[in-house]
């Protein structure tokens, strides 16, 4: 007799949508087949975890026949492309990054027929739209050979050495932790608010291997920027680099990031336009960006509102008091609410008339769900972890069911050496894959051994540089006496308004173990 093999499945979710009929599907489907909750991912999508095999078809095909997809949300292609989920309707430049992400997404989609002839015995229950500049695009050869005549116009016969990510933000909005993706766009509009082009950056990836020098954490570069006409052809001869280029031997050594790595970023940009045909303009200049996260009550600039709430873990569930899942049910069901999944697991319900808002409000409340952004410890607010045990398989030690306790002694911490007002980006993940994007931390969690971390220091607030790595296995009962005596030279040293990450990174890592070797604990 066959096991009982239990299945992960994640949605494709461009942008962080999901429609209100298919979050009511999502919500049936853990309860029916699942294990009663559900995962904002780090990408966008929800997950859905504990589905046995048998059920694997009812569930997929249930998703699909209510406005969703699980097509390529695994798999060496395109993964779920991120968009900033902040629904201004006002604002052209946000609504242009949640067009391209959808069309980008639509692009880079396998076009076997294989999905809907396995999970829903041939039949394309929902057929989307779509716009036909985007199937022009792929049909088009560049000059450098995109197979036109393919099956796969883009991916060919043998798809990517590896997994691929985008992103398409606004200017200014690290929203999507943009410099951590294979590619990035940034949307770039005129004086009038028209959309003239984008700026590329390219050849990032945080996955890496603990003992493997030659596997790393590396942040996009930027690549340059084209015309609104030209963005499809160009992501597609960046795919075709990649595609024909990338490592296919080692699988370590098979993300873009290594490809731009080896060549320099200017040898990979002259490939690239070698499938293009022209060159790409120089990149424009830019405002800093900030990272965002549009917690509770905003406008969404028609007259309508939307609330962004923060999940912990982005675990959607029911437990005591806390009826997360039960509210948002209740919530969508009255209402008929979308939704937009943000990269930092947590959910922004929009389209929310004002005279809702009162009834949501009470619904929330009287399930025990916070939405007062002041009211979130700021250290969770800020907080991610990937989901590691029970459900990984790559897991090496614990990550979600362990940040909830550490936020805490991390708090009590800081409380104690005087630092209340004070809190920082902590993100932790149960092995160096990286899903919960640890390294762009100020305080980064890797699992290294049962109970043991690799610990990162000095990423920013916005996510703008990478963090390094200070020590290679913590063991976590230890982490208040690790932590404090940096707590306290970052008390005692710190520059006007510095935040912990950025103090880390001036200081530098020297001088950060000087002071705590000769630290005297009262
Ligand atoms: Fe699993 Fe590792 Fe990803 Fe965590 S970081 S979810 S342990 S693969």
């Amino acid at each position: 007799q066959e096991k009982d093999y239990q299945f992960m499945l994640r949605t494709r979710s461009p942008g962080g949508f999901i429609p209100p009929q298919l979050y009511l599907t999502l919500d049936q489907l853990s309860d029916e087949y699942g294990n009663h909750t559900m995962r904002v991912t780090t990408r966008q999508g929800f997950q859905l975890h504990g589905i046995l095999k048998k059920n694997l078809k009812a569930t997929i095909a249930a998703i699909v026949r209510n406005m969703g997809s699980t097509l390529g949300a695994c798999g060496d292609l395109n993964r779920n492309v991120m968009a900033p989920p902040a629904p201004f309707k006002t604002r052209p430049d946000y609504q242009c990054a949640w067009e391209y992400a959808d069309k980008i997404a639509d692009l880079l989609t396998p076009q076997t027929g294989a999905y809907y002839e396995i999970w829903l015995d041939g039949e394309k229950a929902i057929s989307a739209e779509e716009a036909p500049e985007v199937k022009a695009a792929r049909q088009r050869n560049g000059n450098g050979t995109i197979f036109a005549d393919k099956e796969e116009p883009i991916y060919g016969e043998h798809y990517m050495p590896r997994k691929f990510k985008c992103s398409v933000t606004v200017p200014g909005d690290n929203s999507v932790d943009l410099y951590t993706q294979d590619v990035s766009l940034v949307v770039m509009m005129n004086q009038q608010g028209e959309l003239e082009g984008f700026n590329v950056l390219a050849g990032g990836g945080l996955g890496r291997t603990h003992n493997k020098e030659e596997t790393f954490a590396r942040m996009a570069d930027p690549i340059g920027y084209v015309d609104k006409d030209d963005i499809f052809d160009l992501i597609k001869a960046i795919v075709a680099t990649q595609r024909d280029y990338g490592d296919r031997v080692n699988r370590r050594h098979a993300r873009m990031k290594y490809l731009i790595n080896d060549w320099g970023v200017d040898k990979f940009r002259a490939k690239v336009e070698d499938y293009f045909g022209k060159p790409i303009a120089p990149y424009k200049p830019l405002p800093a960006f900030k990272y965002k996260d549009y917690l509770g009550w905003n406008e969404q600039g028609d007259g309508k509102l939307f609330l962004g709430i923060s999940i912990e873990n982005g675990r959607v569930k029911d437990e005591g008091n806390f009826q997360l899942k039960t509210a948002l049910r209740e919530i969508v069901k009255q209402f008929d609410l979308p939704m937009r999944l943000t990269p930092n697991h947590n959910a922004i319900l929009y389209e929310i008339e004002k005279n809702q808002q009162q009834s949501i409000e009470q619904i929330l409340n009287q399930h025990g769900v916070q939405i007062t952004p002041e009211g979130i410890e700021p250290l969770v607010r800020y907080s991610m972890a990937c989901p590691a045990l029970p459900t990984c398989g790559l897991a090496i030690t614990e990550s979600e069911r362990a940040i909830p306790g550490i936020t805490e002694r991390i708090r009590a911490l800081l409380d104690k050496l005087g630092l209340k007002d004070d809190h920082f980006v902590i993100r932790m993940t149960g092995c160096p894959n990286g899903c919960a994007r640890p390294y762009m931390a100020e305080l980064g969690f890797v699992g290294s051994a049962p109970g043991k971390y690799q610990m990162w220091l000095g990423g920013s607030p916005d996510q703008t540089r990478l963090a390094r790595a200070y020590i290679e296995k913590l063991p976590i009962e230890e982490l208040e006496s690790f932590l404090e005596p940096m707590f306290m030279q970052f008390k005692q040293q710190r520059e006007p308004g510095e935040s912990f990450g950025d103090f880390c990174d001036r200081v530098g890592f020297d001088a950060i173990r000087e002071y705590s070797a000769n630290y005297e604990f009262p």
